[in-house]
């Protein structure tokens, strides 16, 4: 069903939230274009500048990650200034009430963790681009070592403890999904009564699965965006809308 008007979607969205005992979040770049960090697929959005780097050319190319290190710190300064918006205010409120065990996430941008959710409780499909990390012994790497080692030598670093390349604690196109996030993530969904999809375009594979696997398994499934999802025939509640105006009167104090 489709809410008629923003003030009809949010008062269902308040009785569906109201009812349910575990509410499991699954969010998208869209929660956080209202803090400054622009979505993929949306005009002006990161893919209509940049093809992106798959992962076999960021492994086999030096120019390739020089390339991939060189557009990362151009976004940082967007990066760092985000704060939580009212989405991830909502659902933080929602998580300290005891209603979200976990929120799942295909961001890369920390701000779950910055609304106040424990870094166990942030389920990041698509990884995190706040820190590095070394892609053959995982060993972590802060932005400002990536940072210091390139204005050194112009060159995108590798590991100091293994000498394999240094890369954003990201998932691209082309590597291995976590396991272990896409296993929490799954049991997740398969035990929630009300699954919120919100600000995701649904169309990334394997996490747009999550929804149709919650509504299988028996929640009720919400689907918060503003067009259309290839998904919106599934679900119990469309609310095209603006995020932070959906989901701000959930915020609390
Ligand atoms: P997407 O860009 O494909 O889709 C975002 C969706 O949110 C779009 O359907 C758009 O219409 C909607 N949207 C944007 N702003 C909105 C608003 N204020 N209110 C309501 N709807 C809004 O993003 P996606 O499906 O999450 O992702 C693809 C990939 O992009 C993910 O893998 C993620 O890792 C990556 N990504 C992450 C960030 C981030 O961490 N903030 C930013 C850009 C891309």
């Amino acid at each position: 069903m489709i809410a008629s008007d923003l003030r009809g979607g949010v008062e269902k969205l308040g009785d569906m939230i109201a009812e349910a005992k575990v509410i499991v979040p699954f969010t998208g770049a869209g929660i956080s274009t209202e803090c400054g960090i622009p979505d993929f697929r949306s005009p002006g959005g990161i893919w209509t500048r940049n093809r992106p780097i798959p992962y076999d050319e960021f492994v086999a190319s030096q120019d390739a990650r020089d390339e991939a290190w060189r557009r990362r710190f151009a976004i940082e300064p967007t990066f760092a200034a985000a704060k939580p918006g009212r989405g991830h205010r909502a659902l933080a409120a929602l998580y300290r009430a005891g209603k979200i065990p976990a929120v799942v996430t295909q961001n890369i941008d920390n701000l779950h963790q910055n609304s106040g959710f424990a870094p166990d409780h942030v389920i990041e499909l698509h990884g995190n681009t706040t820190y590095a990390r070394c892609i053959g012994c995982g060993e972590s790497h802060g932005l400002a070592w990536v940072r210091e080692r390139m204005d050194a030598t112009a060159h995108a670093p590798d590991c100091p403890a293994c000498g394999e390349p240094v890369k954003t604690a990201t998932i691209s196109f082309g590597q291995a999904m976590p396991e272990d996030a896409m296993r929490r993530a799954a049991q997740l969904a398969q035990h929630c009564d009300l699954f919120l999809a919100i600000g995701s375009s649904l169309v990334v594979w394997p996490a747009a699965g999550f929804p149709m696997l919650a509504k299988n398994c028996g929640a009720k499934l919400v689907i918060i965006n503003n067009e259309p999802t290839e998904q919106d025939d599934l679900a119990d509640l469309v609310i095209r809308h603006d995020i932070g105006e959906t989901l701000g009167p959930f915020m609390g104090n």
